[in-house]
Order: C-alpha cells, then structure tokens, then sequence
C-alpha cells in the first residue's frame, strides 16, 4: 500500500472514515458535470477544507480538487500545516503534489492510482519532493472510487487504470470535452 513507512500519525487516525469523506466530493463533481475527483484536507482530526474538481464551471484546467483544498485550509491548516493529511480519490498529478509540497503538506493519502501521471514516481525520485512528502499512500478505498469513475466517467477511470485514452489509445492526454462555442 506504501512506499514509505505509515508515521504515527497517520496510524491513529481511520484512513477510509476520511476517505469517504472525499468520495462523496467525488460524486458531488459527478453530479456536477465534472471529473468525479474529490478531496478534503484534514488536520488535527478535522476537515479543514474540502475540493471537487471544477474545471468546467470554472473554464480552468486547473481548477484540480486538491488544489481547492490546499487553498481554502485557512487557519487550521496554515497553523498545523505539519499534521495535516490530504485525502484525495484519485492519486494526485504532478501539479496537486507539487502544490501539497509547497503547502508543506506532509501526508498524502489516495485511493485510485493513476498509471497516467504516476506521481509516486515523483515522490521516490525527486529529492525535493521526498524530503517534504513523509507519506505517500495509495489504495485506500481504492474499488469505491472506481466505481465513481465507471459510474461518471469511464473514458477517465480507463486512462488512470492504462495510461492510454479510450478514444485514441495514441492520445497521450485525458479525453476532455470538445469545446463548445460561447452562446451569444
Ligand atoms: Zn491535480
């Protein structure tokens, strides 16, 4: 489950209690129209804050989950950076864990793993990251996740599961909806 070992803190606290917590962004993105992805940031046994991703009502690739977390912690995270824990249902790509290590979040928890962006590859090699990331988890509820996907957005569930796209196995980047013209 880990390439690191579990620090204390991380074994005291119910990892698929929080988990859920973040599925339900997940479907919350769903119902929404989005990519079912869903976060919430928890510190000293407390949600902080809580993301879905919001690309499209936001019209920004970017608009991540845990990106929406990291930024809306407020005090509680800005206080007790050190402690906190981002739950995330889908491994972050390389942009959400940099922003996690340069939040000086410590500990990230996921439940789906992405063979797409394989950020653990990040976190193993690249010393910066490993020195500020102390735990990188993944595999936490990982079937209910998937099952959010499939239920969503199966075009995303097979990208994280094969790297590949469904509608061109060539296509190196996520299926994204064709843009649409802005209504006059
Ligand atoms: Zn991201």
């Amino acid at each position: 489950m880990s390439t690191q070992e579990m620090p204390p803190i991380l074994a005291g606290i119910d990892l698929e209690e929080w988990m859920r917590e973040a599925l339900a962004e997940a479907e919350a993105a769903g119902l929404a129209g989005e990519m079912p992805i869903g976060a919430v940031l928890v510190v000293e046994g407390k949600i902080a804050s809580r993301g879905h991703v919001h690309r499209e009502r936001a019209r920004s690739q970017l608009a991540h989950a845990e990106i929406r977390a990291l930024l809306t912690g407020g005090e509680l995270l800005w206080a007790h950076y050190r402690d906190a824990v981002l739950f995330t249902t889908v491994e972050p790509c390389p942009m959400c864990l940099g922003a996690a290590v340069m939040a000086d979040v410590p500990h990230i928890v996921f439940a789906a793993h992405d063979a797409a962006a394989g950020s653990g590859r990040i976190v193993e090699t690249v010393p910066y990251v490993r020195r500020h990331i102390k735990a990188y988890i993944g595999g936490v509820l990982e079937a209910e996740s998937h099952a959010v996907l499939e239920r969503f957005d199966p075009g995303l569930l097979q990208y994280i599961r094969t790297g590949c796209s469904r509608v061109d196995p060539a296509d190196p980047l996520p299926n994204r909806a064709a843009p649409t013209a802005p209504s006059s």
